[in-house]
């Protein structure tokens, strides 16, 4: 009998899960990863933060939630097994105020119920014995928030598949995708050709496109958000001991600029989140008309400018300006000082909006007859990876073939 032929389009971490996952499913399957660049992990996962997040946020009972909490565990073994480093540096969040004390108190309910260890709340003292640099009312700590090297993940994850028997091809842009009786044909740019019974997509900042190519709507859309880092200089490390963050402002998706240790000793402020003028665009010079077209010219993103370009504003100020970037960082490590930084590296997020403007929040998951598609996939998807995977592999197979 044949075997059954998959194909997961799209090299980033999301991808490289799937198609891992088929295989352990699956044995003997035929699995093809496909990637447009050259090398995996070229876009969010090789250009993100590297935390490991314990799920301190997320509703509890959420998707997201329960991905994440499943997601860590996986990816502490995955990288147990495949020898590649896990720190778990911790993580503190610093409150300035009574309110933001107030909402240190949810997250820290939102912590417990979704399974979060060791969380504990901290008065000014125990803060200050954690982080000794650092300045607030209160904290909160979770002892076992981590960091890894997302793109060694990766490629670790792509190596299990090709010894697996299954196929990475790099350099094959995704341009088209047909019906042929039970089959997709999925075409790539040059004339390149792939067919496969069942089909995963995980295109990130391209998702809606890729989405579109095999006849799913339009909407949700992606608006991709550029987040810049800059570097603590090697003799001002001693600032910072593990991961400081802010309390996030629940009325926004991104966690604002924080302090995070990399697992290769440099130690990265940032992100901020500004408007991409290309998805693929990690500097200011790089603009894409069609990108800027499909993002201003669509309604559903006027109307979340409209709600939000005061933050839109305070956001873009400070990327132009190195004095306020790291003044938001300021506010709770006050030596930190802008001659103690260099440009770092920069990411985009593909971040999905509904057409009423509204910012999609948990993962967006869409199957059409053979073919899934992975629309939304934010922080914590890294994090998340294995568990989603899992997810998407039941969604595709449904449950019973998956167990079979
Ligand atoms: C600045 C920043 C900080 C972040 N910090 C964290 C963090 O600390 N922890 C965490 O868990 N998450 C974090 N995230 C989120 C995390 O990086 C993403 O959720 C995750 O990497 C998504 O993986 P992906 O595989 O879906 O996307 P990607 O890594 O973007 O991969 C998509 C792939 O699809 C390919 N592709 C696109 N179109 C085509 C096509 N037509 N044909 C073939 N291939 C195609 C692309 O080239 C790309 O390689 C952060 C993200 C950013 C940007």
């Amino acid at each position: 009998m044949n075997q059954p032929s998959y194909a997961v389009v799209g090299g980033g971490i999301l991808g490289a899960a799937t198609a891992r996952q088929l295989l352990q499913l699956k044995p003997g399957a035929r699995v093809t990863l496909l990637e447009k660049e050259p090398v995996l992990a070229e876009h969010q996962t090789g250009h993100n933060s590297g935390v490991v997040h314990a799920g301190l946020y997320y509703t509890p009972g959420s998707l997201k939630a329960k991905l994440c909490r499943r997601g860590v565990g996986l990816l502490q073994d995955f990288c147990a097994e495949h020898e590649l480093t896990y720190d778990e540096c911790g993580k503190v969040l610093v409150a300035l105020n009574g309110t933001e004390k107030a909402r240190l108190a949810d997250i820290a309910g939102r912590a417990r119920a979704n399974g979060v260890p060791g969380v504990r709340e901290l008065d000014q003292a125990e803060l200050a014995d954690i982080e000794p640099h650092v300045t607030g009312v209160a904290g909160l700590h979770s002892p076992h928030t981590a960091i890894v090297d997302y793109a060694a993940v990766t490629r670790a994850m792509a190596q299990d598949i090709v010894d697996a028997g299954g196929t990475v091809r790099t350099s094959f842009e995704v341009t088209g995708l047909r019906q042929d009786g039970q089959q997709t044909v999925i075409q790539g740019s040059d004339g390149q050709e792939e067919r496969a019974d069942r089909v995963v997509l995980c295109a990130g900042l391209q998702s809606d496109r890729v989405a579109a190519l095999a006849g799913d709507e339009a909407d949700p859309r992606i608006v991709p958000f550029r987040g810049e880092y800059y570097l603590l200089r090697p003799e001002r490390r001693d600032l910072v001991r593990g991961l400081i963050y802010p309390v996030p402002d629940p009325r926004y998706p991104f966690l604002g600029v924080h302090m995070t240790p990399r697992v290769d000793g440099e130690v990265m402020v940032g992100p901020n989140a500004v408007l991409a003028l290309a998805r693929e665009g990690y500097g200011w010079s790089r603009i894409s008309g069609r990108d800027l077209r499909d993002a201003v010219g669509w309604p559903g993103f006027r109307r979340f400018a409209a709600k939000h370009w005061r933050t839109g504003a305070t956001e873009m100020l400070g990327s132009l300006s190195k004095q306020r970037f790291i003044g938001a960082a300021r506010r709770y490590v006050p030596e930190l000082t802008t001659a103690d930084v260099v440009p770092g590296p920069r990411g985009v997020r593909a971040q999905a909006l509904d057409a009423d403007g509204s910012l999609v929040d948990d993962f967006r998951i869409n199957r059409r007859g053979s073919v899934l598609s992975v629309r939304n996939a934010p922080s914590p998807a890294a994090t998340s990876s294995l568990a989603i995977a899992e997810h998407i592999v039941d969604t595709l197979l449904d449950r019973k073939e998956a167990a079979a």
